[in-house]
């Protein structure tokens, strides 16, 4: 029966591929019902149709892999509640691996993944042999079994989220366009369609690789550009049966699945080939691109020396399908920061299949709590910015995302394509000083100076890189000197207004209605006390202040502080990033080198610690703020950036003699990890307090007129010690690095994983900081009384739990 087409809905989706399906069904699940979801051709007809419909668990990050083991349950269970089959089968996966680093990767996956709850197996190359005998094991050097990933039939998926949303009474129309977006003051008011408008209270963007025509229809950048993604479906094979496992091969590339006694045999190739230059036809409905052999070679090529039949058998199909990816090969997902309830879920680099039941409902999730209820940073779609939305950055950019799901996850990779792209006004100078550069927000960052002899180019290992001396180098010269970091990447917010402090106040977990000239480090906390950042506060006026924040955190900082002032509020918020440099001079002659620069009194009594001022610096007027990161002295020098080369000219001259020295992010990464400071998104998480993340003297628990999270930290601090707290540990033994993400023990048992790690040379060992959990508490008679390691691919190392800093700059300090 046709349905009368509706003039207005709660939530209006945009896009019937799995993802709008799966949002749609999670809504309907959470009991919105007053939900419409328009496809402009038939369901699952864009990208969906054509996947090949792997499921593997496993991402680096503990949440996102939560979302996908979601996906896996869903799957088993939708066609007892739809009466329409999935195609779901719970084959297991094997992967392997060619090299020995290729294994270090499998068997440090084998630990986050146990730490994650996935169960997961190292094998020997005859073992994953015996689980898949069509293969050819000659240069393995082993394998991982994961017996709950699976395979799945995309459409019926996609058919049987649908079954599931209209038995709940939600409407799907197929066959409707959305031709544009409205929206009235900033939020959203509904959409216009080929049949008519509809207005709404929310849209969803989950159009596929036309999110970002969509997104632009009402100014919301959703940085996604198509790839061109392709697989072959060969005849039947001996030896191929139904209940094949997954096999994925990432040194050759490629990945099989059985179908119908045949193999679907496809791949990342390192070198993609964009697609849609010229914007995707709004009638690509059941489409394919032409078949691409030569794109296609490499993939064949190393599929033929896995499976020897390749040779002989036939191909029956060749699937060359556009697919969607971003910038940095996470999906999109969450509340447009342009546009109020205007939400994305797009750009699934080929994880769309896998990630849909998870992504599916956290976003649901995020709609109807108007918030996301865990955290969701590797995917939230405040990490892009605007000018990550440049069609040709995105089109350069995209040829290197696709490769990453096979390519090797080192420790520190960079990605190398459309660099560089944001650049510090001191980028020419650091590299003629060689600077090997890294990138994050687009902006281009010293991560460490090559000396005499050396060359600025990072040799990737997971045991020590060759920049380790370099870094060494550089902590030595903080720690007894001064060293000069170039921070200008920090993002830069200035808040304004006659309730800029009493706004401000509510948002930040620090008393921040100080003294004019006071600067003042602070949590900004969630609901559930959880972090959204952490940054520093300078109070420039009465009633203006300088947000100093992470360089990731410029566009979802501003969100977050935007959605939280009152509207009627007298304040304006400005992301000032571009209009200054800083310029970090740490250690313990950096006041005698500020000293030689300026007429501004730096005595301690005159510039205390957590205070700043406009002074001068050479002919250059900054703002100099006495704080650090590396557990020194020290100023950041922020700088308006046409004066950022004279200042750091002049400082360079001024420290020649005393051994200042440019220092990069490594050193940085190091320094702080010393002396256990904490860095949002790795300790500081959504997720995580100030008491677990024992920063409670940050918090001002009795401010008056209280603040976001506070309720929540109340009933925190009620229950005790935390079940759950980050902890720094160093490693006994002075050779192992870790980088991150390895498993932590305590008597033999898993208790927590590491969150960030470097080699501490001024320790002369490798520094973490792990999130540690025990249910009955992590307190001090938990960490000083068990044996704790650390594993590293296989291997147990014992670790040393600091309850006080590692480094403590006033006993292990060399004096200069
Ligand atoms: C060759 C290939 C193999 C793959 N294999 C796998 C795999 O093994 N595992 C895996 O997890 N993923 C895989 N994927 C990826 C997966 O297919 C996608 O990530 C997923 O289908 C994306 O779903 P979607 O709903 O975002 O997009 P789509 O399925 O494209 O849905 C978006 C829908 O929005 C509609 N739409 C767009 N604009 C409008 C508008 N203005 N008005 C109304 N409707 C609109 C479109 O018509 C489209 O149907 C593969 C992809 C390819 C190309």
């Amino acid at each position: 029966m046709a349905q009368d087409f509706p003039t207005q809905a709660q939530v209006v989706i945009v896009g019937g591929g799995i993802i709008g399906c799966s949002v749609a069904y999670h809504l309907s699940k959470l009991g919105w019902r007053d939900v419409v979801l328009l496809e402009q051709g038939q369901l699952s007809g864009g990208t969906t149709w054509h996947a090949a419909g792997l499921v593997g668990q496993l991402r680096s990050h503990a949440n996102m892999t939560s979302l996908i083991k979601y996906s896996t349950q869903l799957y088993s269970e939708l066609e007892a509640e739809t009466g329409l089959a999935t195609g779901w089968k719970n084959c297991g996966s094997v992967s392997v691996a060619r090299t020995a680093d290729r294994m270090t990767v499998l068997k440090r996956t084998a630990a986050s993944a146990r730490a994650q709850g996935v169960d997961i197996e190292v094998i020997s190359p005859k073992e994953a042999q015996d689980l898949w005998p069509v293969m050819a094991i000659e240069d393995l050097a082993g394998a991982v079994w994961l017996p709950g990933d699976g395979k799945a039939n995309p459409t019926d998926l996609t058919q049987s989220l649908a079954k599931g949303v209209r038995n709940r009474g939600v409407r799907i129309f197929e066959r409707v366009r959305v031709t544009g977006i409205t929206s009235k003051n900033g939020t959203v008011t509904g959409v216009e369609t080929d049949r008519g408008t509809i207005a709404a209270e929310i849209v969803v963007n989950c159009a596929g690789q036309w999110a970002r025509k969509v997104g632009q229809m009402c100014g919301v950048s959703v940085p996604l550009h198509s790839a061109e993604h392709m697989y072959i479906v060969t005849g039947k094979i001996e030896g191929v049966h139904p209940d094949l496992p997954v096999m994925r091969d990432p040194d050759g590339y490629i990945y099989f699945k059985e179908e119908v006694g045949g193999l679907v045999m496809g791949g990342f190739e390192p070198e993609a080939k964009p697609w849609g230059m010229a914007g995707i036809p709004d009638d690509f409905e059941f489409a394919l691109l032409p078949d691409d052999w030569d794109q296609f070679e490499i993939l064949m090529q190393s599929a033929l020396e896995r499976v020897p039949q390749l040779a002989t058998s036939e191909v029956k199909k060749f699937y060359n399908g556009p697919e969607s990816f971003t910038p940095d090969n996470n999906f999109i997902l969450g509340e447009a920061p342009e546009l109020k309830n205007f939400y994305v879920g797009a750009g699934f680099n080929s994880m769309g299949i896998a990630s849909a039941g998870g992504a599916g409902r956290a976003l649901a999730e995020w709609i109807v709590n108007g918030a996301p209820t865990m955290d969701l940073w590797p995917v939230d779609i405040r990490r892009f910015a605007g000018f990550n939305n440049n069609p040709r950055w995105l089109h350069d950019r995209v040829k290197e995302t696709l490769g990453l799901h096979y390519a090797m996850p080192w420790p520190n990779r960079e990605l190398d394509t459309a660099r560089p792209f944001r650049r510090s006004p001191l980028y020419d100078r650091l590299a003629a000083k060689g600077a090997c550069f890294g990138s994050k927000m687009g902006w281009e960052r010293a991560n460490w100076f090559a000396g005499e002899g050396e060359t600025p180019v990072t040799d990737y290992a997971f045991g020590r890189q060759n920049w380790h001396e370099a870094v060494k180098r550089e902590m030595a010269a903080t720690r007894e000197a001064a060293g000069l970091f170039d921070q200008t990447s920090f993002a830069k917010l200035l808040v304004q207004g006659r309730d800029a402090a009493a706004a401000l106040n509510r948002i930040c977990a620090a008393e921040i209605d100080v003294a004019i000239g006071r600067s003042i480090y602070t949590g900004l906390l969630n609901a559930r006390g959880g972090y959204e950042s952490d940054l520093t506060v300078l109070r420039l006026a009465a009633d203006r202040f300088l947000l100093i924040t992470g360089s990731a955190q410029a566009v979802h900082d501003a969100d977050w502080i935007r959605k939280n002032i009152p509207t009627d509020a007298h304040v304006t918020l400005t992301d000032v990033t571009s209009a200054y440099a800083v310029l970090a001079l740490m250690g313990p002659r950096s006041r005698d080198i500020l000293g030689r620069l300026t007429s501004a009194n730096l005595s301690n009594e005159a510039f205390p610690f957590a205070t700043v001022h406009e002074i001068d610096i050479g002919y250059a007027t900054a703002y100099a703020n006495r704080m650090t990161y590396v557990g020194e002295l020290g100023w950041e020098l922020i700088v308006p950036t046409e004066f950022a080369v004279g200042v750091y000219e002049a400082l360079q001259e001024a420290g020649r003699d005393v051994g200042l020295m440019d220092c990069g992010y490594y050193a940085l990464e190091a320094l702080r990890l010393e002396k256990g400071f904490r860095a949002w998104s790795r300790e500081l998480t959504p997720d995580i307090n100030p008491y677990e993340a024992g920063l409670a003297f940050a918090v001002s628990l009795d401010k008056p007129g209280g603040f976001i999270g506070r309720k929540a930290l109340i009933e925190a601090k009620a229950k005790g010690a935390p079940t759950r707290r980050i902890v720094q540990f160093t490693v006994d033994d002075p050779s192992p690095m870790l980088w991150g993400g390895e498993l932590v023990l305590r008597d033999g048992k898993p208790v927590g994983e590491v969150r960030s790690a470097a080699y501490g040379h001024t320790l002369g060992r490798a520094v973490a900081l792990a999130l540690v959990e025990h249910p009955s508490g992590v307190d001090k008679d938990f960490l000083t009384s068990g044996r704790f390691e650390v594993e590293l691919a296989g291997e147990r190392f014992a670790v040393t739990a600091w309850l006080s800093p590692a480094y403590d700059p006033k006993s292990l300090r060399v004096k200069a």
